[in-house]
């Protein structure tokens, strides 16, 4: 089977490959840069939206099976905010983003920082057959960053079984128990079976 990955993001690229590798997917995923993929405009209004536009964009111009995924981080207290914004959050780079969290969050009480990574993806193999999957990671929100693997938010996401924020975790500990790496573990298990 071969799909088309719809991201640009090349931190992204590098989990999803892992992953497909942990997952001993046996099919080609083409990837940015091997392939062109145009940005694309995210105005839906979930993570369901945005991982089909993106899907079905790259479907329409390459009419091959595609895979997309839509993720972001998700505040309690925030009422889900920076949620689908959350690459957008500020205006900024991640940094930025982290800056703008950590004061809107400024005073909040440990048991109130509670958040959560989503990850939806899409398989888009034709107009008629679209599959969705999704994964969840649960943390809390630090008032500083700690640690300097990953990416985005990982710095103050704070993972409470491991006592380590996303970015101290290797790549590979990341791998196996992120939001991405959960959506996509369904996506291969399914696909295995068609
Ligand atoms: P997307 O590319 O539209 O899915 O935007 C995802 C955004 O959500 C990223 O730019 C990050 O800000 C945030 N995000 C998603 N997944 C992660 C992750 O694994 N670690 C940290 N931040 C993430």
């Amino acid at each position: 089977m071969e799909i088309i990955l719809a991201s640009k993001n090349l931190h992204k690229i590098e989990e999803i490959k892992n992953i497909a590798f942990d997952n001993k997917f046996e099919g080609d995923i083409l990837c940015h840069p091997d392939i062109e993929i145009p940005e694309i405009e995210e105005n839906g209004k979930s993570f369901y939206d945005n991982a089909i536009i993106k899907a079905e964009y790259i479907y329409n111009l390459y009419k091959k099976p595609v895979l997309s995924d839509d993720s972001g981080l998700c505040v309690q207290k925030l009422n889900g905010f920076p949620g689908i914004y959350s690459s957008r959050y500020s205006g900024g780079n991640s940094q930025k983003n982290i800056e703008k969290l950590v004061i809107e969050l400024k005073g909040v009480k440990k048991s109130d920082r509670k958040a959560k990574f989503v990850c939806v993806v899409c398989l888009y193999l034709s107009p008629e057959e679209i599959f969705l999957f999704t994964g969840e990671v649960y943390g809390i929100i630090l008032e500083k960053c700690i640690g300097l693997n990953g990416f985005g938010y990982d710095p103050v996401f704070y993972l409470p079984d491991y006592k380590l924020t996303m970015a101290q975790i290797s790549s590979e500990q990341k791998n196996r128990i992120s939001h991405r790496s959960l959506a996509f573990s369904r996506f291969f298990k399914f696909v295995d079976k068609i």
